[in-house]
C-alpha cells in the first residue's frame, strides 16, 4: 500500500491534519480521529527501486507528481492529500514528529505582521498580494547525542603589581592547567534536506522537543514531507561543528580567574550515541518582490519566522537623509547592507 489516504469512514472525504486539534479531521463532516492510538497501515514489505516507482492517486486515479524526496504530497489533479507509505519505512522510518501547531492561516497573519514591523521593508511590499505560496513542510532532521571528552592543556599567568617602599613590583606567576571534561549534548538538531537552507533551517530553533510524538503518517495528511538527503553518518561532522562553540565557551568558564590562558593542547573526543531521524514542521512563504523571489520560514510549532526582507533603496536613502543621528538604527542597517545574513 505505497500511496495512503484517509478516507472519513462517515462521508467518504479525505482527511486531513488538523493542526488546531491535533487530530486527523474530516474538512466535510468535522469527524476528528486522535492520531496517536493509531495503528498505522503501513506495511514494511514494500521495499523496490522506488526511484521508477509511479504513484497513482487512489481518488482520481492520476500519477502523482513529485520528486525522489517527497514522501507525501497532494494530488496535483484532484487536491487530495496523499502520503507516499513506502518512503516513510524501514531505514526511511521517522522516529518522532513534532506536528504543525500553527495553521495556514495563522501562519499567514503572523507572516504579513512581520513584515509590517520590518522597518526597512519596502512601502508595496505588502499592499498588493504577492505571497506566491505558502506550504506546510515537515522538513528531515537529525537529532543528534553527542558524548564529548574534552582535555586541555593550558598555560595560565596571574600577574599582581604592588608597592614596597619606592619600587613598584609586578609579580607574574606561571601556571600550567589541565582539564579533563565530560560535555553530553542531546537533541542537537541538523537539517537532513539538501534543499532546505541550512542557515535558515538554524535560525528556526529552538523546537520544542517535548512536543515530540511517536511517528505516525496522518501528521503528514495536508502537508508535504521530505525524505532525508543525508543520513546520520554523513551529517555527524556537521553535528560536531556545530557544539563547538558551546564545548569552547564550556571550557573558557571552566579556566577562570587567570590573567591570560594560552591554549597548548585541545583535545575533544565526540562520540555519536545516536541520531534519531524526526520530522520538524516549518511553515514556507515564497514571496515576489521586484521580479526576485524571497523565501520566508516560519517555525509551524513556535511562529518563529526567519528570512531576509527585502531591502527598498528609496527608503534606506530616507533613513540617511532623516534619521542619521539614530545610531542604533544605522549600525543595524549597516549589517543589513553588508548581508549580515537572516535575521
Ligand atoms: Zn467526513
Ligand atoms: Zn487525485
Amino acid at each position: 500500500m505505497p500511496v495512503i489516504e484517509y478516507k472519513c469512514p462517515n462521508c467518504g472525504s479525505g482527511m486531513v491534519f488538523d493542526s488546531e486539534t491535533g487530530t486527523l479531521s474530516c474538512p466535510s463532516c468535522g469527524r476528528k480521529d486522535d492520531i496517536e492510538n493509531m495503528s498505522d497501515p503501513i506495511e514494511t514489505n514494500v521495499f523496490t527501486e522506488d526511484e521508477a516507482k509511479e504513484y497513482h492517486c487512489t481518488s482520481c486515479g492520476a500519477v502523482i507528481m513529485t520528486d525522489a524526496e517527497t514522501a507525501a504530497t497532494s494530488c496535483s489533479f484532484c487536491g487530495s492529500a496523499v502520503v507516499l507509505g513506502d518512503r516513510l519505512t524501514g531505514k526511511l522510518a521517522p522516529a518522532k514528529v513534532i506536528p504543525f501547531s500553527i495553521s495556514k492561516e495563522e501562519a499567514m497573519q503572523a507572516f504579513k505582521k512581520w513584515c509590517k514591523n520590518g522597518l526597512l521593508t519596502p512601502s508595496g511590499f505588502m499592499t498588493a498580494d504577492r505571497i506566491k505560496g505558502i506550504t506546510g513542510i515537515y522538513v528531515p532532521f537529525w537529532l543528534y547525542d553527542l558524548h564529548n571528552k574534552v582535555e586541555v592543556f593550558a598555560h595560565g599567568t596571574r600577574v599582581r603589581t604592588y608597592t614596597r617602599g619606592e619600587y613598584q613590583y609586578t609579580e607574574t606567576k606561571h601556571y600550567d592547567i589541565y582539564r579533563k571534561i565530560r560535555l553530553n549534548y542531546v537533541k542537537v538538531p541538523i537539517d537532513a534536506s539538501e534543499k532546505m537552507n541550512d542557515e535558515l533551517m538554524d535560525k528556526l530553533e529552538p523546537f520544542p522537543y517535548e512536543q515530540l510524538k511517536n511517528f505516525k503518517t496522518p501528521y503528514l495528511a495536508g502537508y508535504i514531507a521530505e525524505k532525508y538527503s543525508y543520513d546520520g553518518q554523513q551529517l555527524f561532522p556537521r553535528s560536531k561543528e556545530k557544539i563547538k562553540g558551546y564545548i569552547d565557551a564550556y571550557i573558557s568558564s571552566a579556566v577562570s580567574g587567570y590573567t591570560t590562558v594560552s591554549y597548548t593542547n585541545k583535545q575533544i573526543d565526540t562520540t555519536m550515541k545516536k541520531a534519531d531521524y524526526v520530522l520538524l514542521p516549518v511553515w514556507m512563504v515564497h514571496y515576489d518582490y521586484n521580479k526576485a523571489e524571497h523565501t520566508f520560514a516560519m517555525n509551524g510549532q513556535t511562529g518563529k519566522v526567519v528570512g531576509k526582507p527585502p531591502i527598498s533603496r528609496a527608503k534606506v536613502a530616507g533613513w540617511f537623509a532623516g534619521i542619521s543621528g539614530v545610531s542604533f538604527l544605522s549600525l543595524k542597517l549597516i549589517s543589513w547592507m553588508m548581508g549580515g545574513g537572516f535575521w
